[in-house]
């Protein structure tokens, strides 16, 4: 089978890319390398650099490997940030969707695979279950709930199929451990390779369920052979929630490790998000494997391979008012 992975010189992208290819199907990966590197890109696909925001490059694409599935991964998934780079964030993560959707309707795409996030609960009392209705308080988690509406209506004008899967707090292997503004086990990590404290905001008592990258990517890969699966939005990750203190205890232990942790200011988020993952499991007999520790072993052992990494700043902040400090 053609498969697009759009976002695939990323952390997500690049795991399902890899999954399909020792499946052996034929993989296009395409990405902009705004926060991906061409080392995550698995040696068997081709790798195409371009944005998804440019329709009429996205159209050529199209054109020219005629895809039987589409996994859109690409995104810029900073959540916390998307208040202050709104126009961005909806240019990439929205309008960039609606032209990949387009050109899966016109070139008869069969069916479409869309990372969401866990983002598009907004704040309901947790664990979230799929049947709730979403009221994303994020611009990031507006984008996502956005493009989950557009999908349901291209399903019902053109019959294009798609599978939602909503994601949170992955982690593992080729992660960009140098991103300040998200994917707080990476910042960890990649803080004590640094010599830095570690860097909270509030109280760290917020709860989280962080999934392991081999608990995520190949379930989404292998989701277009589930015909069960079509039309249908599933959550995905870690069942168990922990709170960032007590995931900051965990890394301290992997890591051995006496880092001291700092704490900012409170920042506008969600306080619990964690979901239930009873309708994955159903469907299929989705059972996540690796747990925190594990994972954050494998994890470190991979980022002390290829070393502290260095954020880049993102330059273009279209409202600067409520930043948090340590994001200036
Ligand atoms: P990532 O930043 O590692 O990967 C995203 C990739 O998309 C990067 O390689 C980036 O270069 C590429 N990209 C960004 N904008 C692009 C554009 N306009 N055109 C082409 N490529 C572009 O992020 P990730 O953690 O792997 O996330 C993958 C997807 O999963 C995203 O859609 C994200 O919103 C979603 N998601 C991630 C998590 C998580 O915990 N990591 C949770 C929920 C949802």
């Amino acid at each position: 089978m053609k498969m697009l992975v759009t976002g695939g010189a990323g952390f997500i992208g690049s795991h399902v890319a890899e999954t399909l290819a020792n499946e052996d199907h034929e993989v296009v990966v395409l990405d902009d390398l705004s926060g991906g590197f061409t080392e995550n890109v698995p040696k068997k696909v081709t790798f195409v650099q371009g944005s998804v925001t440019d329709y009429e490059f996205v159209k050529k694409l199209f054109e020219r490997y005629r895809f039987d599935y589409v996994y859109h991964l690409a995104a810029y998934a900073a959540e916390g940030l998307s208040f202050f780079i709104k126009r961005f964030n909806y240019e990439n993560n929205l309008i960039g969707s609606v032209n990949l959707i387009n050109a899966s309707v016109n070139y008869g795409v069969k069916c479409f695979v869309f990372a969401s996030s866990i983002a598009v609960y907004g704040n309901p009392k947790p664990p979230f279950v799929e049947e709730l209705t979403p009221h994303p308080e994020d611009p990031y988690g507006i984008s996502k709930y956005a493009v989950e509406l557009d999908l349901h209506v291209s399903k019902m004008m053109w019959d294009l199929n798609y599978i939602i899967f909503r994601a949170h707090n992955v982690f593992g292997e080729h992660q960009n451990i140098g991103d300040k503004y998200r994917n707080v086990i990476g910042i960890f990590i990649n803080q004590i390779m640094q010599g830095k404290k570690f860097t909270i905001f509030g109280d760290g008592e917020q709860k989280r369920a962080f999934s392991y990258i081999s608990d995520v990517a190949p379930v989404i890969a292998r989701s277009v052979f589930e015909p069960k699966a079509f039309n249908q939005v599933f959550n995905i990750g870690a069942d168990k929630e922990y709170s960032v203190n007590a995931l900051a205890k965990t890394v301290l232990k992997v890591m051995n490790s006496n880092n001291e942790i700092q704490y900012l200011p409170v920042r506008k988020e969600v306080v619990n998000a964690f979901s239930s993952h009873e309708k994955v499991k159903r469907v299929f007999g989705y059972e996540p494997k690796v747990d925190l520790e594990e994972g954050i072993r494998r994890m470190a052992a991979w980022a002390k391979k290829v070393g502290a990494k260095k954020g880049k700043e993102f330059s273009n902040i279209e409202v600067a008012r409520n930043l948090p400090e340590s994001w200036r």
